[in-house]
């Protein structure tokens, strides 16, 4: 199948395959989000909560580790402190909503450390 090479200038961070299964999980639970924030944090586990149209939180903030039971003694206690962010991004719904629009949701939900 022939591919047209087009320079992409998406720059998005894709989610693993079991934040994919969360995300997907987190949106049918959501019928507001248009995208879910996937926080990474330093110990491996994972935050996540949906976000809707203008920037709202659409679920509650959900944490999860890979392969595991539950989250780590370290995020018990702190919760997933931003300070042991390693990587956070926002998986979006498709249709995912207009740049402008995404702009304005990254900067409100992901602040100015993205
Ligand atoms: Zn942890």
């Amino acid at each position: 199948m022939a591919k047209k090479l087009t320079k992409t200038t998406e720059t998005a961070t894709a989610p693993e395959k079991g934040e994919r299964a969360m995300i997907e999980g987190i949106l049918e639970g959501s019928p507001d989000a248009v995208g879910v924030a996937v926080i990474r944090l330093d110990c491996d586990c994972r935050k996540m909560a949906a976000v809707d149209k203008s920037g709202d939180p659409a679920s509650k903030i959900i944490m999860y580790r890979d392969h595991a039971e539950s989250i780590c003694d370290q995020c018990k206690i702190d919760h997933g402190d931003f300070l042991r962010i390693v990587k956070q991004f926002i998986s979006w719904k498709t249709p995912e909503p207009d740049a402008y629009t995404k702009a304005m949701i990254i900067a409100k939900v992901l602040g100015e450390t993205q």
